[in-house]
């Protein structure tokens, strides 16, 4: 992740800080009691810890959220609007069914109502029989239902930015920090948590970075067909749900990207028609395409995700937490961003409820479970995403992108021995999906639905290859293995 310059993110809180009204504290009390945590960014996993932390400690808790995306109306909070300046961001998330498991049963309920998610991929490791399929839900819903909650709850929510440089940390206990993948409160403590490393996930030196088109569609495609067109190959992802929106994202190739930069007229440019092929390949008609936006992804590796903010007075110093992407920004290829983040709430809260004692200070030691569980989930997420960046042949591993642009570049193309090979991928993907989702796609329709794509667009899903399932399968981070009493 590329964090913006110093003199920027000062700008910015310059910025903000023009209209921000200072901080204090609903509940006014000594610093011993209640516990007292400021979370920075009301976001899904920002939101997800208050709740969290207000269903587990009730009153020895007071829980403060800075959010700038929300303001004060009519008496209420509520996200910004358009005209504001906030525009919602309605990707679909798919969270898996285990670690969500573990909240409390209330919470659940409010995040995932009756009728309120689809389900679209199948079973797995982090989603067992024993608790369902993952669940797909916009990224929208998820913060509405979060903070409807959190009202609740009895919350105090800020509708600002948070600014560590003006706001006091004496009288806070935890500072969280959930501000997404560009956080500016990182930036700022920079020297406390280090800084990232980025050569994990570079080659030859150089930081892989995906440059991915979103492209919003209305679809009426059946979700197992959407499951097996999407990881026979690694051009095209689509996400959706029930109501049939939903996001089909594109990987770039270095000079589709660059092509997609400089231009005003997109219908013009040789990415057009290989746009229009991706809207084939999943059954979705041009005029169902509704906007299209395009963003990178990268990933760097952090050295640690807590550490001491303020040791004044001595005895009660404030720690600080990474949570979140801002802990750890996962490609979301696999999908488990959130997942992660969500997982990284809850540790800290249980951690919390486990150590924290009225009148005590906590020490550093008392969080070594949730230092270690983060390096746990750092080292799981992101090694799986890796896979869903870079191809190994034999030892030499090179970025997708640039396998796209292989499939992309080469001439003497065979359709019939294109369309054969990716037939026999989705037969064994097919072998693979039986039994954990119903309905899966005919050999038959399959092959009608590859045979309206070009010669070149069959290149390149040949090239960009099958999902790596084999290699990125595995045991996942089951928190109940270290909170066993919060089953
Ligand atoms: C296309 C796409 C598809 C994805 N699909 C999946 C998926 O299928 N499954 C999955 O698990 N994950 C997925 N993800 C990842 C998921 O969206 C993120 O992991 C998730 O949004 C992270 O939540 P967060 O709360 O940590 O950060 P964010 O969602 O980025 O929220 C951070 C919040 O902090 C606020 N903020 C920032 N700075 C400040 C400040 N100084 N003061 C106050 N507020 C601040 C922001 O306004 C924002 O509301 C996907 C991501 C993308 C881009």
């Amino acid at each position: 992740m590329t964090l913006r310059s110093q003199s920027n993110a000062e700008a910015i809180f310059k910025k903000r800080d023009a209209d921000k009204a200072s901080f204090v504290w609903k509940h006014p009390a000594c610093k011993k009691t209640p516990l007292r945590v400021i979370i920075s960014g009301g976001g899904p996993v920002g939101l997800l810890l208050a709740n969290q932390l207000k269903e587990l400690f009730g009153l020895n808790v007071s829980v403060a959220v800075f959010e700038g995306r929300w303001k004060q109306a009519g008496g209420e909070i509520v996200w910004k609007s358009e005209e504001d300046g906030n525009k919602r961001r309605s990707q679909v998330i798919t969270l898996q069914s285990r670690p969500l498991a573990m909240l409390p049963p209330a919470l659940k309920e409010a995040l995932l109502p009756e009728g309120g998610y689809s389900e679209v991929w199948p079973h797995g490791k982090d989603s067992p029989f024993e608790y369902g399929r993952p669940w797909n839900i916009r990224i929208v819903d998820i913060e509405d239902r979060l903070l409807e909650y959190a009202k609740k709850q009895g919350v105090q929510l800020i509708p600002e930015w948070f600014n560590p440089g003006k706001t006091d940390l004496i009288n806070c206990d935890i500072l969280a920090i959930c501000e997404g993948r560009r956080s500016q409160t990182l930036h700022h403590f920079k020297n406390e948590f280090g800084e990232a490393d980025v050569s994990p996930y570079s080659l030859q030196g150089v930081q892989v970075e995906d440059k991915i088109l979103g492209l919003k569609v209305k679809t009426t495609l059946k979700c197992p067909e959407t499951v097996l067109f999407s990881i026979i190959q690694n051009r095209f992802l689509l996400n959706t749900n029930d109501n049939g929106y939903g996001y089909l994202n594109m990987r770039l190739s270095p000079e589709e990207s660059e092509e997609f930069q400089h231009t005003t007229t997109l219908r013009a440019t040789r990415l057009w028609p290989r746009i229009l092929d991706g809207l084939k390949l999943f059954g979705i008609d041009e005029n169902d395409l509704l906007a299209i936006s395009c963003f990178s992804i990268s990933m760097d590796h952090r050295s640690r995700f807590s550490t001491i903010l303020h040791w004044a007075p001595s005895d009660h110093p404030t720690y600080g937490f990474l949570l979140g992407d801002t802990a750890n920004a996962i490609h979301f290829w696999p999908g488990r961003g959130l997942n992660q983040g969500i997982l990284s709430a809850m540790s800290l809260a249980l951690c919390l409820k486990e150590r924290w004692k009225i009148g005590k200070s906590l020490r550093e030691a008392d969080f070594s479970k949730h230092e270690g569980i983060m390096h746990m989930l750092q080292h799981r997420h992101k090694s799986r995403a890796w896979y869903a960046m870079a191809h190994r042949n034999g030892g030499n591993v090179q970025p997708i992108s640039n396998s796209i642009a292989m499939g992309l570049k080469k001439k003497d193309i065979k359709r019939a021995e294109l369309l054969d090979a990716l037939l026999e991928r989705s037969t064994q993907m097919l072998s693979r999906l039986k039994g954990r989702l119903p309905e899966l796609p005919s050999p038959e329709t399959i092959k009608k639905r590859l045979e309206l794509l070009s010669d070149e667009t069959l290149h390149v899903l040949v090239l960009s290859k099958a999902w790596d399932t084999q290699w990125s399968g595995g045991p996942e981070v089951d928190l109940a293995i270290f909170y066993p009493n919060h089953k």
